[in-house]
């Protein structure tokens, strides 16, 4: 295995040592060629502008390479002076002149909200290309701090940071946190799921020496599977096969004759009531993030439903899913403009109250059925699964109340060891999170609140169920399920496969026979109840997706249309330009007016 090869654009020594401290460990990057001229940043956008730095150097060495282009936008500018920060103070500017006339424009004002944003491309010759951007959210000092780094970092103070600006932090401190570092990590992972530093190098004949290009990457345009990335095509994959046995498959076993009588005999009234309940449960519990959020970040109700229902779809994709749904969540979020710190205690608090909910309605219920229904090994293992989530959620409400010294310092301790991590912001982080859990245990109507939302949506969910069961003809005991739905859900926990699926509805429908339903009955109720609660937040979830990238508010308050932060374009050579062309007529066409009304709220 070699190590792909890539030609560095940048001639600027600051920004190549911090490119190669995050991505030397995996690349080789090849100094740009002494001949080869300064590009005119003549493109509209900083994305044209990186592409044409690599356009310019893969053309004049052949070999692929990685460029970068990085705005710094001021809100109280109107978002300046990002594409030209460069050149701010004037065409022959120097770091010092752009920051004296930053400080000066913006002069004592308060509004001092800021971000860095950094575009890489990573261009091949043959034209494809990956694209990443990060973003690195702060402020703008009032004064100038520090003596490290370049550029405007002498008075930038990140927001996830402890209140120094880059200038005051080390080379690894700031790549933590600043935008290259996202965006190059961005890349990096994008590149490690198109395979770019695993491939076998034999495959790379034809193209330069040691670069390494991947089958996938090298077979262009043929089907859907050479569109998406890999582990999106190999999950949508599973998913589809899934589907098709849970629908297709499934139904045989509970006997065809019996289940084409029943869906013939189905109740349509009480299917839509069974979507409605459904509806509600999203809706109860969009209400109990909105009843947790604190007033400062404060957001549309329907920002958070479609950020729920956003992240839901994530987690029913995903094994492990909720992880990745709360990082989604908290990603959408902020760039909602929650801030940060609010972020994290909302989604921590939802899971961990949701969680403790959960168990309570299935303690209850077990306690008023066991006499009635009998005792079930089932109910064995889902009391040590709910034992154990009850035991963890108490743990970490321990460490960040009573615990919060002695565990902010061992996660302090720890995370110094490890790369890429802000001790000190994370520590800070932590005890921000736990002074907020404080507030929140004092405040009881706020808990009270929240705690009557997070009821509501189980109980709406377990409702829809009830309903979708009951319109094949056959009205479960309410214990009865109640005591199905709790146990389904909390071994749905157990991260075997993405939203518990296979898991709730064996679960769900072995129970409810066992509660005394016809298994005809029990398996359509399930599947139908399953397509609404697991299946239909995914197609969903991409809409929602698209519609708050839409609606994501531009360092001046508009609304741009910027659905390409995390890009990767596999097209042949020579149409980027048309497609730049392109995707700027959109963005002209599509950008909605500043204010306009948002049509989905
Ligand atoms: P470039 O076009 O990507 O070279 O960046 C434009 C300007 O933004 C540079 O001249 C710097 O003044 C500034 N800049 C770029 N990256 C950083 C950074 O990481 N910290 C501070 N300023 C930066």
């Amino acid at each position: 295995m070699t190590r792909p090869a890539f030609v560095l654009a940048t001639a600027n020594k600051d920004k190549a040592a911090e490119i190669e401290a995050i991505l030397g460990s995996q690349v080789d990057l090849l100094p740009r060629p002494g001949d080869v001229g300064e590009v005119d940043e003549t493109g509209a956008t900083l994305e044209d502008n990186a592409r044409l730095k690599a356009r310019s150097l893969v053309d004049a060495t052949g070999l692929p390479a990685i460029a970068d282009d990085t705005g710094l936008e001021v809100d109280a500018l109107a978002g300046r002076p990002g594409v030209r920060s460069a050149r701010y103070a004037g065409d022959n500017a120097t770091y010092a002149d752009n920051v004296a006339k930053l400080l000066l424009e913006i002069g004592s004002t308060p509004q001092r909200a800021a971000r860095f944003r950094t575009v890489v491309v990573a261009l091949w010759p043959d034209g494809r290309e990956i694209v990443a951007e990060g973003v690195a959210s702060g402020s703008i000092a009032t004064e100038i701090r520090g003596s490290q780094g370049f550029g405007y970092d002498c008075v930038f103070v990140p927001d996830d940071g402890d209140g120094r600006t880059f200038a005051e932090m080390g080379g690894p401190e700031k790549n933590a946190l600043s935008h290259r570092g996202r965006a190059l990590r961005a890349l990096q992972a994008h590149m490690s799921a198109e395979a770019i530093f695993t491939a076998d190098s034999s495959d790379a004949a034809g193209s330069s020496p040691g670069v390494e290009v991947t089958p996938t990457l090298k077979r262009k345009g043929r089907g859907i599977s050479h569109i998406l990335p890999r582990p999106v095509w190999q999950v949508g994959r599973l998913l589809i096969v899934a589907l098709l046995i849970e629908y297709l498959v499934v139904p045989q076993l509970a006997g065809p004759r019996k289940v084409i009588h029943l869906i013939s005999e189905v109740n349509p009234l009480l299917l839509l009531a069974g979507v409605g309940l459904e509806a509600a449960a999203i809706l109860a519990y969009g209400r109990l993030t909105a009843s947790i959020l604190p007033s400062a970040s404060r957001l549309r109700f329907w920002t958070i439903v479609r950020i729920e229902v956003t992240t839901l779809s994530v987690s029913h994709c995903t094994p492990g899913g909720s992880a990745a749904g709360t990082a989604l969540g908290y990603r959408l979020m902020t760039q909602s403009g929650v801030q940060p710190g609010d972020a994290g205690f909302v989604l921590g608090a939802q899971g961990i109250g949701s969680a403790v909910v959960l168990n309570v309605i299935l303690w209850v219920a077990l306690i008023v059925s066991i006499p009635v229904w009998g005792f079930s090994a089932l109910y064995l293992l889902a009391a040590g699964v709910g034992v154990v989530l009850l035991g963890l959620s108490a743990a970490l409400v321990y460490a960040l109340t009573k615990g919060e010294q002695r565990v902010g310092e061992l996660i302090e301790r720890l995370a110094l060891k490890a790369p890429f991590i802000n001790a000190v912001a994370l520590r800070r982080a932590f005890g921000n999170l736990a002074r907020r859990l404080a507030v929140f245990g004092e405040h009881r109507d706020v808990m009270g609140r929240a705690l009557m939302w997070a009821s509501l949506n189980w109980l709406l969910d377990a409702g829809s169920l009830f309903v979708f069961v009951g319109a094949f003809g056959h009205w479960v005991n309410p214990d009865g399920l109640l005591v199905a739905y709790g146990l389904a859900n909390v071994l749905a926990v157990v991260p075997i496969t993405p939203g518990g699926l296979g898991v709730i509805e064996a679960t769900l429908t072995t129970l409810l026979v066992g509660f005394g339903t016809q298994r005809g009955v029990a398996t359509l109720g399930v599947l139908v109840y399953r397509l609404f609660n697991f299946w239909a937040p995914i197609p969903l979830g991409g809409i929602t997706y698209l519609s708050l990238q839409v609606d994501k508010p531009g360092p001046d308050g508009s609304k741009p249309w910027p659905i390409r932060t995390f890009r990767r374009l596999v097209r042949a050579p020579h149409q980027s330009d048309g497609d730049g062309e392109f995707r700027r007529e959109v963005a002209n066409a599509k950008r909605p007016e500043s204010g306009a009304v948002d049509p989905l709220t």
